[in-house]
């Protein structure tokens, strides 16, 4: 079977519903009680518990990004503020955050996940990432965006 990023979601939530009721049931022990002092052993189970919840939300984002399709255009953005790079001797920098980028080959495919469906005014789709949508966003007219569920 394949493993979805929806699973590992839905093994999360049960580690915090799981967490929330130890810490109810800790909870519920009146303060200063027998019960109370041994309940700690419980509590750290608890804590134990928000931690793989954490992990297995973490473990959903990275199988994701794996899954993902990359958006393939075969021309360099920066993820979160589009079409802002500028080149020289091999080397790409965004103009808003400074970020830098070094490609071997100009005109690498991005490898971005895919995250948006493009729609232009004569009905072609393209699937892209969040910084070619920006770059497209700026330029293109009569285009419709619509976001992709996350799988
Ligand atoms: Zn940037
Ligand atoms: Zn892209």
């Amino acid at each position: 079977m394949t493993v979805t990023p929806a699973h590992l979601r839905a093994l999360a939530s049960r580690a915090e519903a799981l967490t929330a009721e130890v810490r109810a049931l800790c909870d519920s022990a009146p303060n200063g009680s027998p019960e109370r002092e041994h309940l700690a052993v419980a509590g750290q189970a608890a804590n134990w518990l928000a931690r793989g919840a954490e992990d297995l939300q973490r473990a959903a984002t990275d199988l994701a990004r794996i899954q993902a399709q990359p958006c393939g255009l075969p021309w360099s953005v920066c993820p979160e503020h589009g079409n802002t790079l500028s080149s020289s001797a091999g080397v790409s920098t965004c103009r808003v955050c400074r970020r830098t980028w070094n490609y071997s080959r100009p005109g690498e495919p991005c490898k971005e996940p895919v995250t948006w469906k493009v729609i232009d005014r004569a009905g072609t789709e393209t699937r892209m990432c969040d910084g070619h949508v920006l770059g497209a966003r700026a330029a293109a007219q009569g285009v419709t965006f619509l976001r992709l569920e996350q799988p």
